[in-house]
């Protein structure tokens, strides 16, 4: 369970609870503020605070004393603008923090994202809960033999309930010996910072997470693709929902030129001319690799 009651009722007074304030506030963000979604199997993200909504972008571009303009058509053609030259400060004058809680597995991919604030849950302070990330028998899946990187058919059968077994009773035995090395019970106890190294990666931890819309951005347009493990798409597509309803004109440009939108190279530039004229243009003649022509056709055909 992803939440104890007792967290639901924390967070429910500190929703109930409204100050008046002159800051520029979100419609939308607020109704998310504080809630916990639920992410995987125990994991959440919930949004803590946030700075600024679409009309800070377009205060900060132009550099101007009040809330953007009174034209939201002119606001939001600015900020597609922006998203379109890749000007991107003005969209790093809005920031959002995040709870989470996900699978350390998964908290070694997002951490490579070093254009954000953490603080993580200390297992040297604290003792981890009993918690693991045990996927789905539908993510239950065999090495993808098309791509290194990715998942292909599903286990079935048999192995599918011998690997959750396994999954399972590995998660329980480890955690079994951690509160075995912990206990104080006529022995001396074995140091948290010590005892948490026999915990396997697929237990949760926590932590917080700042970050601004622009690296945020990058965040999602690298985690929320399919290319991304799905243990961490689950998370950045909840985040992607949040933000959408905090900013909805950015996320509008952002979803229309960086998720929906490509870049192209000259070289396939040069074939899609080629193409346009009437020419029949193959990988052989296209002066690009194997590997590009295989991208290339997954998106143009
Ligand atoms: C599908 C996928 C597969 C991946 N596979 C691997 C893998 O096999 N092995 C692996 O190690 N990683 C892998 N990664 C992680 C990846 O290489 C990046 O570390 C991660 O996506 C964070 O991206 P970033 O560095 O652009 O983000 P951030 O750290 O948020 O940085 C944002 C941008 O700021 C700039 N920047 C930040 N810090 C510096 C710095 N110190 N010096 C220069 N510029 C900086 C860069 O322009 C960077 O793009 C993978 C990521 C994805 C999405």
């Amino acid at each position: 369970m992803p939440l104890t009651p007792d967290q639901r009722a924390e967070i429910e007074a500190a929703r109930a609870t409204a100050q008046p304030t002159l800051r520029a506030v979100s419609p939308g963000m607020e109704a998310h503020l504080y809630r916990a979604h639920e992410v995987l199997d125990h994991g959440f993200i919930r949004v803590i605070d946030y700075m600024g909504d679409d009309s800070a972008i377009v205060q900060a571009a132009r550099v101007s004393y009040g809330a953007g303009t009174k034209h939201v058509q002119n606001d939001e053609g600015l900020i597609r603008y922006l998203m379109r030259h890749w000007h991107s400060t003005p969209f790093e004058m809005c920031e959002i923090k995040l709870h989470v809680k996900l699978p350390v597995f998964v908290a070694r991919q997002w951490i490579r994202h070093r254009t954000a604030n953490v603080n993580e849950y200390s297992a040297r302070y604290s003792i981890l809960d009993r918690e693991f990330y045990i996927p789905a028998p539908d993510q239950l899946a065999a090495q993808s033999t098309v791509n290194n990187q990715g998942r292909g058919d599903l286990l079935s059968g048999p192995e599918a309930a011998r690997v959750l077994e396994t999954l399972k009773r590995d998660a329980a035995q480890c955690y079994d010996d951690y509160e075995a090395m912990l206990s104080q019970d006529g022995q001396q106890g074995l140091a948290r910072e010590l005892a948490r190294m026999n915990l396997p990666m697929n237990i949760y931890t926590q932590w917080y997470w700042k970050v601004d819309l622009h690296n945020l951005f990058h965040f999602l347009r690298l985690r929320a693709d399919h290319h991304a493990q799905y243990e961490i798409r689950v998370y950045a597509e909840a985040i992607a929902a949040c933000t959408k309803d905090w900013v909805p004109a950015a996320y509008a440009a952002f979803e229309d030129y960086r998720m929906g939108g490509t870049t192209l190279s000259a070289k396939a530039m040069a074939v899609l001319k080629r193409r346009l004229a009437g020419e029949a243009v193959g990988q052989e003649d296209s002066g690009m690799s194997k590997g590009e022509w295989r991208e290339f056709v997954e998106v143009w055909g």
